[in-house]
């Protein structure tokens, strides 16, 4: 095995295979790449590929790691089993659930499917979701399991009170909504495999015999349930290996906890540590900039991270009237990094929250550059693939009543809301399962809904008869044709309609590529892939998008060039983090993130006035950008706009919506005018508008790059008139083409 490839730290992590090992270091340290090596060194050396166990954060990163092990040692790697802490739980599930009760059929409820449910029970305990919206309740529950609580335990632990107790109710209707359901939601994945090992020795000793080795990437990130599965995997071999980076712990608000990297030592007193110094990513002033910001934050493992990459450029700044400004803004910085040969694969533009997607992609599509979010409404998010979804999971588990209640009347065949709540009561009444009651009615039922649902179980039951029989594509096609979804849609010929086909021929395909990849593909298999299929692994690997994300999905990933938008206190650090010093720390992290993902070019922006969630706020820049030292940064945009336009004004906003503070510091920013640089809300004015008299009114000719106040830059296309009265043609990056008068419009020429 070549360990050449590494630098001698890295080397000595990737040797040592015996004992408890944590690699700590910064971002961009190889710390995934080591890891990657230390498998293939393992295989090389003649461990059987089953003894290996990884743990990654995404699939995708499995994904990438599985390649690269196989490129290093052979195929041999396809054994070992490397995957997210869901996908792997749900491996070891399948084999023994039947222990704890549950068929092995289970099938796996996302976040839609929770909400369902809990409108159900909302429902039926006629609770107000104004009082509890299902968010929070979801939240509570989340919580509780990852800390391996019952819905008792946390009422035990909790204040208590009424709130409390409603809170208790919904979370024990909920489990045994699920249990009668035989599903499972992505914390029960975890908690109910530590349950399958801790109640079951023989089984917890198949596996600790089995794996041998287990490794865990990002382990900053794990939460207790997770922390408690690799502990008591690893407890008799005591051969773990930790990889993370304590300044990279960023989603304690999903219950991971930064102490079990911390306390890693506590654990494990004999542990080895190792600490990787040099980083491989990012240049100088990048890596400089994204220390002086983490360097801030307390309670830090000691680290130290340099790089040989040279300087590289400064870090571009932005510092927008609003938010179109600023999408536009990074049109042009896109536009230019094309001419640079900067692929668009090598792009990304990272925000702190989803919505601030919308004004970027509006923008981007003007400009015609091709981007993908990554984690948006995903593909198996569409009404339309739930729908043959739900079909599909009914059909592998007739307990699934999410399922059942979502397509018993899709397409429309006449069983109301009335029918489905009749046989809801009645299925209660005789304590059977939904799905029962759909065969053996209630008397009260009148004829036409009693035909209306024999019809429905009619074609559901032929289905499931010959699912076995039939090529899994060739299924899913006769289940389009005989539930009528196919049909239903080519009736209509309205744009929506055709999307829809679109996406349900989408997902037969999708279907066929599963099948051509999987000799042993199952309509089981396949749904248990779409189960798991995350938003985090949403990003389309085609080379030719900018990748638009938020900056806790870009985890681990690294780009040439990144934007990072919104960089304002109130959106990051975000609102709520402002008054509470742990919050605010993790904000800082997820910037600290951020940054670390640029290879050659960082650009920040911020703006002072911007409309988000339906709401306008002025804001001031970030207080993270304060933390960077001015000459790491360049401001050229607030340099422009000042030099052609003069400073911008403040008087025409005096009504504020949010109160903004005073700034703390003026960075020392060149080009930035101490009072633009001071007043809060200023976007649209500027002090000193340029008098615009036709006498000096500039010649233009086509070609030439101009400036305008509002549409940013753009090149002329076309000069039209005299002097006087001339007209140009522009064609904006952001904007697209627009037509001025020469002698008025705040224009300009560039040199
Ligand atoms: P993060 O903290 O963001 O997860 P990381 O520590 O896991 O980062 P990697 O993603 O493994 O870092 O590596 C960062 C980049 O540096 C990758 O492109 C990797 O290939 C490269 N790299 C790491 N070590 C070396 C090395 N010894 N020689 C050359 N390139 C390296
Ligand atoms: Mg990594």
């Amino acid at each position: 095995m070549d360990l050449q490839q590494l630098n001698p730290m890295q080397r000595k992590a990737a040797e040592t295979l015996n004992g408890p090992l944590l690699i700590i270091a910064g971002a961009g340290s190889g710390k995934t790449r080591t890891m990657t090596y230390r498998i293939a060194n393992l295989l090389s050396r003649g461990v059987p590929p089953f003894a290996i166990l990884a743990l990654t954060f995404t699939n995708k990163a499995a994904r990438e790691m599985k390649n690269r092990v196989t490129a290093l040692a052979g195929s041999a790697a396809d054994e070992a089993w490397i995957g997210t802490f869901h996908s792997i739980c749900v491996r070891i599930l399948r084999r023994d659930i039947e222990k704890l009760g549950y068929k092995r059929s289970f099938v796996i409820y996302d976040e839609d499917d929770q909400n369902h449910v809990l409108r159900d029970i909302y429902r039926d305990l006629d609770i107000d979701d104004k009082r509890f919206p299902p968010r929070e309740a979801r939240a509570v529950i989340s919580d509780a399991k990852n800390r391996l609580l019952t819905a008792d335990e946390w009422f035990a632990e909790s204040a208590k009170d009424w709130r409390s107790q409603k809170l208790h109710d919904i979370f024990v209707a909920y489990e045994r909504k699920l249990r009668a359901s035989e599903a499972l939601d992505f914390d029960d994945l975890i908690s109910h495999t530590l349950q399958l090992l801790v109640d079951h020795p023989p089984v917890l000793q198949y596996y600790r015999n089995r794996f041998q080795y287990v490794h865990v990437d990002e382990y900053q990130d794990t939460n207790f349930a997770q922390y408690s599965l690799v502990r008591l995997l690893t407890e008799e071999s005591r051969n773990l290996c930790v990889v993370g980076d304590d300044d990279q712990s960023i989603y304690g608000w999903r219950g991971a906890d930064i102490r079990n990297i911390l306390d890693f030592q506590k654990d494990f007193p004999d542990a080895q540590i190792i600490k990787l110094e040099q980083n491989y990513r990012s240049t100088s002033n990048i890596l400089d900039a994204a220390n002086q910001v983490i360097a801030n934050n307390e309670g830090r493992m000691d680290k130290v991270l340099w790089t040989e990459l040279g300087e590289g450029e400064k870090i571009k700044l932005c510092s927008a009237g609003d938010e179109r400004e600023e999408a536009a803004w990074i049109c042009e910085r896109i536009r230019r990094m094309q001419q640079r040969k900067v692929p668009y694969s090598e792009i990304a533009i990272l925000y702190r929250t989803h919505a601030q997607s919308r004004v970027l992609e509006e923008m981007f599509m003007r400009a015609g550059i091709p981007y993908r979010v990554y984690g948006g409404t995903r593909f198996y998010d569409r009404r339309e693939i739930r729908d043959v979804v739900a079909y599909l999971r009914l059909i592998i588990n007739p307990l699934d009543e999410v399922a059942l209640k979502r397509i018993i009347n899709v397409p429309k065949r006449s069983i109301g809301d009335a029918t489905v709540n009749a046989l809801e009561t009645y299925a209660k009444e005789k304590d059977m399962p939904l799905f029962s009651a759909l065969s053996d009615m209630p008397d009260t039922l009148s004829s036409r809904p009693r035909k209306c649902v024999g019809e429905f179980v009619g074609i559901i039951n032929r289905l499931t008869a010959v699912q076995e029989t039939m090529p899994l594509t060739d299924f899913v096609q006769l289940l389009l044709e005989e539930t009528g979804l196919i049909a239903v849609d080519e009736a209509s010929n309205d744009e929506e309609a055709l999307a829809r086909r679109e996406n349900v021929m989408e997902f037969v395909g999708a279907v066929r590529e599963f099948e051509e990849q999987h000799e042993d593909a199952t309509l089981a298999s396949f749904l248990e892939n779409v189960a798991l299929v995350t938003d985090l692994d949403r990003q389309e690997d085609a080379p030719q998008f900018v990748t638009l994300m938020t900056l806790h999905s870009a985890k681990g990933l690294e780009f040439d060039a990144v934007f990072m938008a919104g960089l304002e206190d109130g959106l990051l650090p975000s609102n709520r983090s402002q008054d509470d010093e742990d919050r605010l720390q993790e904000e800082r992290r997820l910037c600290y993130v951020g940054m670390t993902r640029a290879k050659k070019f960082l650009c920040m922006s911020w703006a002072k006035r911007r409309s988000l969630f339906n709401q306008i706020s002025y804001n001031d820049r970030s207080r993270f950008l304060g933390e960077i030292p001015a000459k790491l940064m360049s401001d050229d945009w607030a340099r422009t706009m000042n030099k052609h336009f003069g400073e911008r004004e403040d008087t025409q906003f005096t009504v504020r919506h949010t109160p903004a503070k005073p700034p703390k510091s003026n960075f020392g920013i060149p080009g930035m005018g101490q009072n633009a640089d001071h007043i809060p809300g200023v976007h649209k004015g500027f002090v000193k508008p340029r008098p615009k008299r036709a006498a000096d009114a500039p010649t233009f000719k086509a070609g030439d790059r101009v400036l305008h106040r509002k549409f940013g830059e753009g090149t002329v296309r076309q000069v039209e008139g005299g002097h006087n009265d001339g007209r140009v043609t522009v064609m904006f990056t952001a904007y697209g083409e627009k037509k001025f008068s020469v002698s008025i419009a705040p224009i300009v020429k560039l040199e």
